[in-house]
């Protein structure tokens, strides 16, 4: 059977960080599924939807293994729909730590075949965060240093 994991954030933008948690996830799961959390009736983002979505796909256009969807819907059914039992998360720091227990244990409850597994980020993409990423591209820093691809 194929091991699918679903990579499920907002990824408001797509950082290296990000980047770093997909690649290591290629070593453990057969497909890894980035699943962008999107409300459609809500503007809520700061960078656009479609763009990401493009720039994801072809940052991973050569390899097969990695998929993109978009969901407005529990994480836990997106998983149940695509066969995925594992989850892919990545842990910065205690405060990751407590954020990601609470919603792996409410994953589990709605899918008891859904196992959350974490990859302790890399030290080099530890200070790397989508809300300080927004916060300097919205006064004009710049952050391609943070982003595998040109924005
Ligand atoms: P959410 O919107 O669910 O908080 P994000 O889009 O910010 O999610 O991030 C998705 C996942 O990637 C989360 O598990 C988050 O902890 C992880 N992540 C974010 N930035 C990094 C990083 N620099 N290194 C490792 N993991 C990260």
């Amino acid at each position: 059977m194929k091991k699918i994991a679903l990579f499920p954030g907002s990824f408001d933008p797509f950082t290296r960080g990000h980047h770093d948690i997909v690649l290591r996830g290629l070593n453990l799961f057969d497909e890894v599924i980035i699943s962008i959390g999107h409300n459609t009736t809500k503007k809520n983002r700061y960078f656009d939807i479609e763009l990401m979505v493009d720039k994801i796909e072809t940052l991973y256009q050569a390899n097969p293994r990695v998929k993109v969807v978009l969901y407005n819907e529990l994480t836990s059914s997106l998983a149940k729909k695509h066969q995925a039992n594992y989850l892919l998360r990545g842990l910065r720091n205690t405060t990751d730590f407590e954020y990601e227990n609470t919603i792996s244990q409410m994953n589990r409850y709605l899918n008891e075949n859904l196992e959350t597994v974490f990859l302790i980020t890399s030290p080099q993409f530890a200070a790397i965060s989508s809300t300080i990423i927004r916060e300097v591209h919205r006064y004009g820093g710049n952050v391609r240093e943070f982003l595998p691809y040109e924005i």
